[in-house]
């Protein structure tokens, strides 16, 4: 027993009506095996086919000894009557998915091509990701070229996009055994023994454009439209072209020209300039951090001087300091400072964020302080024996926990 595969007879079909030949069934799903398929199975890195049987979604395909099983859920089946040996079913492909899976299939042995005819570099491996697909290129053929340099990445990038305009025909034949089929010219030693299927860009005898491969392909590079490299990276003595092509590629790029829009925009810069713009305002913003960084150590250093010197007092004799703008860590740096010069606790406060920090020469041991009392007013923090923090809800908490502090040091 074995499926038609009509897509191999004509990849445009998208529907057409079958017979069951065969019923599988399982606790939770139903296969069947037809007299023939629309539907693709998985292969040659290219997902498997979605789309209907009699309106009943597929939820997974797959082919075994010749047999395609296409697996239905029987929580999608209101009645499976319908569904008996011998029934005719009528089968619905998802030409959205199957194009996209061609266009970027067909994209990937272009872009295969181009980098073997040109560069001598062999397509080790395929991988087609939701985001980008990747190609992994080995250049053992060709040891004269130790990397694919930018320069090199574009010209490939251009030649893929001229065999897409020049509109040429993929052309695939089928050989039975390796021996007719190594007669062929092609760009990748043979691994199947049998049963094999040879895809050549433009002509039979241009050895660059022809592999073997069993995937779903346009009948011309025209329709993949468009191929885009996006990036180059060494990958285990390879070299990893990430790339995408076809309705994807140019979505993905209708998307990136939005971005660098709104980013031109909002540098106020041509597409052009965007750059030196961007490195100018970085350098500006260096300029700004390191006048606020000198600014900041020279309100810590005096901040620290006058709490030494003129503290603010509270009604029990505690220094006690509240700060509005100074950030945590400021006040961390002032306690800091401040620290062995104390002779009893001092407060620092930061209003934004209700918390206190206990600051002493460590005779009094301000993470004990905070350990023991904070939870009282539902406070969090910790620290050390000569600096500590309490984070609390509400400032109000702030002043209570600070009084009940002082009343247990008295
Ligand atoms: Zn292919």
């Amino acid at each position: 027993m074995t499926t038609r595969k009509l897509f191999k007879e004509n990849v445009y079909l998208q529907e057409t009506e079958a017979e069951i030949l065969k019923i599988k069934q399982t606790e939770s799903e139903i296969a069947l095996i037809l007299d023939q398929t629309v539907f693709f199975p998985e292969g040659g890195g290219q997902s498997s086919d979605t789309g209907f049987i009699n309106d009943i979604p597929l939820k997974n395909l797959y082919e075994e000894d010749g047999d395609i099983y296409h697996i239905l859920d029987k929580n999608s089946l209101s009645d499976t009557t319908l569904l008996k040996t011998n029934a005719t079913v009528k089968l619905k492909l998802n030409w959205k998915h199957r194009f996209d899976n061609m266009q970027r299939h067909c994209g990937e042995h272009i872009l295969s091509g181009i980098f073997y005819r040109e560069y001598g570099g062999v397509n080790r491996g395929f991988h087609m990701g939701l985001d980008y697909m990747t190609i992994d290129i080995s250049m053992e053929e060709n040891p004269q070229f130790t990397e694919i340099t930018q320069e090199m990445s574009d010209r490939a990038e251009l030649l893929a996009n001229e065999v897409i305009w020049q509109n040429l025909p993929m052309l695939t034949s089928h050989f039975t055994t390796k021996s007719d089929a190594q007669k062929v010219p092609m760009r990748k030693t043979l691994t199947i023994e049998e049963d094999i299927t040879l895809v050549g860009i433009g002509s039979s005898d241009n050895g660059w454009g022809c592999v073997a491969c069993c995937g779903t392909h346009p009948s011309h590079t025209g329709e993949v439209g468009l191929i885009k490299i996006y990036k180059v990276e060494k990958n285990k003595g390879m070299f990893r072209i990430y790339f995408e092509a076809g309705r994807r590629c140019f979505e993905n790029m209708q998307k990136d020209y939005a971005s660098l829009n709104r980013l031109s925009e909002k540098l106020s810069a041509g597409r052009e300039d965007i750059l030196e713009k961007y490195q100018a305002q970085q350098l500006k913003q260096k300029e700004k951090s390191t006048q606020l960084h000198l600014l900041k150590k020279a309100v810590i250093d005096s901040e620290a001087e006058e709490i030494l010197k003129n503290p603010k007092l509270d009604n029990f004799g505690y220094p006690i300091h509240k700060y509005d703008i100074l950030t945590l860590d400021d006040l961390s740096q002032i306690g800091n400072k401040i620290a062995s010069d104390l002779d009893k606790l001092a407060f620092l406060i930061h209003n934004p964020s209700n918390t206190v920090f206990l600051v002493s020469n460590g005779k009094i041991d301000c993470g004990k302080l905070v350990k023991d009392n904070a939870h009282i007013y539902n406070g969090k923090g910790g620290g050390n024996k000569t600096q500590s923090r309490a984070i609390f809800t509400k400032a109000e908490y702030v002043d209570i926990f600070i009084e009940l502090i002082e009343k247990h040091l008295c």
